[in-house]
């Protein structure tokens, strides 16, 4: 259930915010912040945030949508774009106005000054990550779907991997049950790599056909609502090397290390050494060389990052991956990643999917 208590809590912070950096107001054109603040769905939407006032500018593709799915803003059909209803005089938004200075081309920004010449626009970063990685029980209900699928799709294609079918038949497995079981769409591309192109942490699935007697990595996530999962496991077609399940049981004791260690309040760089010191200890270090993890939400990747250069603290209520891996290229490759919860208490993971070696 969505209160009215916790949407209106969203534009408390981001006012507080304001108020904060001095500014009159600020402009969100990062779609995604949009959809957070807002729950606009479109492919199209900026909003104008004032110490009093929300709007949201989208096309007259959206004048129907609007009606029902806005909240926290007042929505206005332009025809002209954000800049020209700023420019028209019918909106009253003060002087000093922050933009997403991350998020916005260098062009948009020049041109906006020249339209605008009397207001000064101030680059602001992180105006809303850390508010927006603090999940309400109205997001969170929509990201347990979507993992809930995700673990119902991976019992599903566990049905059809076999040497007989390629990376390419699985994956579109993949794409055609998450929609089956009720979900928008894939929220990325699913990756399914077999044998040696397990150690590409981020193959896109070939033609090739899956190889017998060696490790499957499968990394996938579906959209529920625009909030994603994203969830990896690997497993043993035919029969596989001891040092395969000695590496399996490895990244396995990484994970759940993870998940025991993660907590409130650390930052992500700290949760991310806690899995690599474990996997250096054990001679895999350079094998692991991406991040432990990252937030998930509206975007499959968010803040905080859970890695080297993650210095935001992970707040109570964030959903965040833990995916250790290690890769040895021509040989294979091993991930395991769950969403979990940030509770008071630890870290709740999210999926059920069983993380014992599968052996098909
Ligand atoms: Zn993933
Ligand atoms: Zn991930």
């Amino acid at each position: 259930m969505t209160t009215a208590l916790e949407l209106s809590v969203k534009l408390h912070y981001l006012r507080q915010k304001l108020a904060t950096l001095n500014l009159d107001a600020m402009l969100l054109t990062f779609l995604p912040d949009a959809r957070w603040l807002t729950k606009f769905s479109g492919s199209n939407g900026t909003v104008l945030l004032t110490r009093d006032n929300a709007w949201l500018f989208t096309d007259f593709r959206y004048q129907e949508q609007v009606k029902t799915e806005v909240e926290n803003a007042e929505p206005v059909i332009t025809s002209d774009g954000y800049v020209a209803e700023m420019k028209s005089g019918k909106f009253s938004f003060g002087t000093r106005v922050g933009f997403q200075a991350d998020k916005l081309a260098f062009a948009t920004v020049e041109k906006m000054k020249e339209e605008l010449p009397d207001i000064e626009f101030v680059p602001v970063t992180m105006f809303c990550e850390e508010f927006v990685a603090v999940k309400d029980s109205d997001e969170l209900e929509k990201m347990r779907k979507a993992v809930a699928i995700t673990d119902k799709v991976f019992e599903k294609i566990l049905e059809m991997i076999s040497p007989n079918v390629t990376e390419r038949d699985v994956a579109a497995e993949i794409s055609y049950w998450n929609k089956r079981f009720g979900a928008e769409k894939d929220s990325f591309d699913p990756i399914v790599a077999s044998g040696p192109r397990g150690a590409f942490p981020h193959a896109r699935a070939t033609d090739n056909f899956i190889q017998n007697n060696s490790l499957l990595v499968i990394d996938m996530g579906c959209m529920v609502s625009g909030y994603c999962s994203d969830q990896t496991r690997t497993v043993a077609v035919g029969k596989i090397s001891d040092e395969a399940r000695a590496v399996y049981n490895l990244v396995l004791e990484a994970h759940l290390l993870g998940i025991r260690s993660a907590k409130a309040g650390m930052t992500g760089r700290e949760l991310d050494a806690i899995a690599r010191e474990f996997l250096t200890a054990n001679g895999y270090g350079e094998a692991f060389g991406h991040s432990l993890g990252h937030a998930v939400g509206l975007q499959v990747h968010e803040l905080p990052t859970i890695g080297r250069k993650g210095e935001m603290k992970i707040p109570v209520g964030a959903v965040i991956t833990i995916e250790p891996g290690v890769y040895l290229p021509g040989k294979f490759g091993v991930r395991i990643e769950d969403m979990v919860l940030i509770t008071e208490r630890g870290a709740e993971p999210l999926p059920k999917a069983k993380k014992e070696l599968i052996e098909l």
